[in-house]
């Protein structure tokens, strides 16, 4: 009975493995695997008699696996799987800006799309997404009397992300050490502290947090925000890993690169 109950799981198996390599081209799970799909003529001598050539594909029998047969897992002595990891992962990861401190936001901004997370002056503000950094600006230059929009964000810095896409923190109250246009950062990185610099000043501490894409520089009413950061910013403070890149090229695509100022220009 023992027998007959491994060759059918076995059986099932490889048919749903088969099925698998040839009828989903796409799937990402059986692509690396597809150089050792067994052939027709291989099928054959896919059977009990000959259980040791079962074991030669296996990770298409892992990956295609249905709910876990309790022979299979019975079955002594398999070798370590060999296959290679991928050579990158399926998706960016995203992190949120704001690390190791409370932080809160809402899903409204004055006159511009972008979001004021509120958290305590000096926590830490990290890049959400790997990539390079773009601009730096490493002075409050704001003065109220002109309250210039190229200078509303006092001490700033943005990123622009393997995703192509642009973020944007400002009103910080320093810039980390090493942090400079060019510099190579990871996911999570510290680039600067909350603050309330620019037109923050006498305000409560935040960062405004603003996603756009590239430009060339000194673009600032583009840097600033033009897509609303908050739905992408609750996916990866809940560990999650949404993307605004799509949004925000489309959003170029209708615009163009520079498009022009519309307040505090
Ligand atoms: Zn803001």
């Amino acid at each position: 009975m023992r027998h007959t109950g491994w060759t059918t799981v076995a059986a099932t198996a490889l048919l749903a493995a088969a099925g698998c390599a040839a009828g989903s081209p796409s799937s990402t799970s059986s692509r690396p695997y597809a150089a050792h799909t067994p052939s027709a003529a291989d099928r054959p001598t896919l059977r009990p008699t000959a259980l040791p050539s079962v074991r030669s594909p296996r990770p298409l029998v892992r990956a295609a696996k249905p709910p876990p047969p309790p022979a299979v897992r019975a079955t002594p002595a398999r070798p370590a799987p060999s296959r290679p990891a991928p050579s990158r992962p399926a998706t960016t990861r995203y992190v949120f800006p704001i690390a190791g401190c409370a932080a809160s936001y809402g899903r409204s901004h004055h006159d511009y799309p972008a979001t004021d997370i509120f958290a305590a002056a000096g926590c830490s503000v990290v890049s959400p997404v790997a990539g390079r950094v773009d601009e730096v600006s490493y002075v409050d230059r704001w003065n109220p009397s002109t309250n210039l929009g190229a200078d509303r964000g006092g001490i700033s810095v943005s990123v622009v992300g393997v995703d192509g896409v642009r973020y944007y923190g400002s009103h910080l109250s320093s810039v980390a050490a090493g942090v400079r246009p060019g510099l190579s950062v990871a996911a999570g990185r510290l680039l600067g502290r909350v603050g309330n610099t620019g037109s923050a000043r006498g305000q409560a501490a935040h960062l405004h947090f603003g996603i756009s894409w590239p430009t060339p520089a000194g673009i600032w009413w583009v840097r600033r925000g033009e897509i609303y950061p908050w739905p992408y910013l609750d996916s990866w403070r809940a560990g999650g890993s949404s993307s605004p890149a799509s949004a925000v090229f489309a959003l170029r695509a209708r615009l163009g690169v520079v498009p022009p100022c519309t307040s505090y220009c």
